[in-house]
This record gives C-alpha cells, structure tokens and sequence, in this order.
C-alpha cells in the first residue's frame, strides 16, 4: 500500500514526494501496529515469551503491584504523582473482571497505605462491560466508594467509540452519588465538544487525549492537524471551566499552546495538570517540573501489557527501531 502510494506521486517535486512517502508509510506502519494490536494469538505468544517480556520494560512498570509502587515512589521523589493502571483490557469473563476488580482494590489500598503520590485509572472492559452492564458498573461503584473512604479518585479510561455512550453514563451515575471519578475525553472523536461541555457542567474531571483507537471517518478526524486543532479547543473550554483539567500528551505544541492559554487566563499552575505516560519524553516530563507545573504519570503494570505496548508503538512506529535496536544490545 505504502509503495503504491509513492508510486502514484511522480509528477511532484522530489523533496514533497519524499515527505509524502514517509508520511504513508508512516501511517502504514501506524496501522498495521494497531492491527496487530488485536491478534490474541500474537498476545498470548508475546505476554509468555521471555524475550518479549523484556521488552515491554520499555512502558510497563513491572509484572506486579510491588514493583509498580517502587517505580511510584521513585517518581514522586522527583516531584511528579502517578495513575496506576493495570494492564488487562478485555477480559473474557465476569469472574476475571471481578479478579480485575479485586487488584485494583488491593491496588487503592497499597497507595494509601505505602505513602504513594498517586490514584488509579482503569479501562471499564476489564471490569466486564462486554458481558454485562450492571456488573461492570458494580465492580467500578466497589471502588469509587473504596476512593470514598481513601479520600483518593478513580479515573476511567477512555476505549473505543463504541464504548463511549456506555462510559460516560457510567461515569456520570457514579459521580453523582459518590464524587471522586473522573473519566477521559479523546479531542479526535466530533462528539467531544458537546460530551466536555456536558462533563464540565456536571463538574466531573477530565482527562483530555488525542485518542489511541482506530476510529473510521464517521466518528473521528482522520487528519493529525483537525485532531490537534480539536485539542486545543477542548483544552481552552476546560481551562475555562473545567474541575482540575488534566491536559493529557506529549506534544510539545499541545503543551505549548496549554501553558499560554494559562498564562493568558493568569492560572494558578495548581489548578490543573500535565499528564504523560511512563518511559515517554522524560526531557519534557523533566522540563515541566522544573517550571513548576503538576505533573502525573500514567504508570501501567502487569502481565497483559500487550495492546498497550502496541498503541504506544503505533504512537511513534519509530519507537519499533529504538526497541530492536536496544533488544540486540548486550
Ligand atoms: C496520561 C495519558 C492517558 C491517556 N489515556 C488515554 C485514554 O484513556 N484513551 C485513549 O484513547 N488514549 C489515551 N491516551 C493516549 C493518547 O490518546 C495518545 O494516543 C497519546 O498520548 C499520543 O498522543 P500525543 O498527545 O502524545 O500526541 P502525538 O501527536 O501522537 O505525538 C506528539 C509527539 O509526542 C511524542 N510521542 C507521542 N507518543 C509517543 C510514544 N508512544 N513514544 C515516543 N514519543 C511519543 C513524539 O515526540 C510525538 O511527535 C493517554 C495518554 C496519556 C498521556
């Protein structure tokens, strides 16, 4: 597809043809991860192979809570908090959400207990959406209330579009008996606009992304430039009424753009914050903190890494060459 679509562009200057192409492989690449991303039998093979477990160190915290705490304090040592995530979307049955359910409980109660700067974010998939509504919404109302008593939070994840009606319903049922949620919005679904006006009314967190799923033209921007646009529309109407935004990315025009809307609105820099995930763009993360901004990690562990490690792949397909190039390393 790549090489077609090269091909096809000899009549432009050689210098647009190259971009271009680089461009459509990229793109290429980007799907093809994504793709990937979705075959089990590649998962099963890739989570129990010893030397792809090796490279999932890359994004991943550890294989256990433990391990996952120990990164956590290490962050909070350089002045940045952390979201938990573990790893496992999708799961197969009622009994491993409810497994699900219990190692973020367990989860909630080792930040607290061991000092942790930090609070939780979970994908509703693996508290058992796909099976049942109602159970699902039990397993995450066991934790809210569980952040209740912690006087801690809950963040739930955004999936794919055919999941966001559901989450957002769920989110905003659970805020308004307990408080202490928040949920994530994805600047290139159309929809967003109106779903942060609603969430910024109801006085309920967001988290606000550019979006990680393969979403056809129907729903979403296909184009980087309408998502970043988006973004920065999304970020202004949070800056301006939203609860505690968290301004989600590693694009240092998307951040850019954020700190001068801030600085024009003469925020204080505790009234929101940057989040970014763990193992990308520590020299920005670095920055950031020393300017004197919040920032909060996302800080995935466990043995179903995974589709997450490929959606970070498809992030940035140059991520594949750092990764085999380290992996051949001694
Ligand atoms: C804290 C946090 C939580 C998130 N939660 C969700 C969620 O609930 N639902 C959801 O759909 N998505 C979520 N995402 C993922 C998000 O939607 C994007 O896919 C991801 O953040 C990449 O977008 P970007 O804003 O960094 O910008 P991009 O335009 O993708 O990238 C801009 C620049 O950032 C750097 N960069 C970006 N990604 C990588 C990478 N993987 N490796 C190395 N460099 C990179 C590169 O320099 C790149 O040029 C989350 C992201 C963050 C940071």
């Amino acid at each position: 597809m790549a090489a077609s679509a090269c091909l096809s562009q000899t009549a432009l200057p050689a210098t647009w043809e190259t971009c271009h192409c680089i461009d459509v492989s990229l793109e290429f690449v980007r799907r093809l991860l994504l793709f990937l991303s979705r075959q089990k039998q590649l998962r099963r093979w890739m989570e129990t192979s010893p030397l792809a477990q090796r490279l999932s160190t890359r994004f991943v915290a550890g294989q256990t809570l433990d391990q996952a705490l120990a990164v956590g304090r290490k962050i909070n040592s350089e002045g940045i908090t952390l979201t938990l995530d573990h790893l496992g979307e999708s799961v197969s049955t009622l009994e491993e959400a409810a497994a699900a359910r219990d190692v973020y409980l367990r989860t909630l109660s080792a930040i607290h207990d061991s000092g942790v700067q930090g609070n939780v974010s979970l994908k509703l998939t693996q508290f058992g959406l796909d099976f049942s509504t109602d159970q699902c919404r039990a397993n995450a109302e066991q934790l809210v209330q569980r952040a209740v008593e912690l006087e801690s939070f809950v963040r739930v994840d955004m999936e794919s579009s055919e999941y966001t009606d559901r989450t957002l319903d769920l989110v905003r049922d659970l805020h308004q008996r307990y408080g202490r949620v928040g949920v994530v919005i994805q600047s290139y679904l159309y929809r967003s606009k109106a779903d942060i006006e609603d969430l910024c009314a109801r006085r309920i967190r967001v988290r606000l992304c550019k979006g990680a799923y393969l979403e056809p033209a129907g729903v979403a921007f296909q184009s980087k430039a309408d998502v970043d646009r988006n973004y920065v529309e999304l970020m202004k109407i949070l800056l301006d009424r939203g609860e505690y935004p968290a301004i989600a990315t590693h694009d240092e025009n998307m951040i850019r753009e954020t700190e001068a809307y801030a600085a024009l609105r003469k925020m204080p820099r505790d009234t929101f914050e940057f989040q970014m995930l763990y193992g990308i763009r520590r020299d920005l993360q670095r920055r950031l903190v020393a300017d004197g901004y919040r920032l909060r990690l996302y800080v995935p562990f466990g043995r179903a890494w995974y589709p997450y490690y490929m959606r970070r792949l498809a992030e940035r397909p140059a991520n594949v060459f750092f990764i085999l190039r380290n992996l051949f390393r001694q």
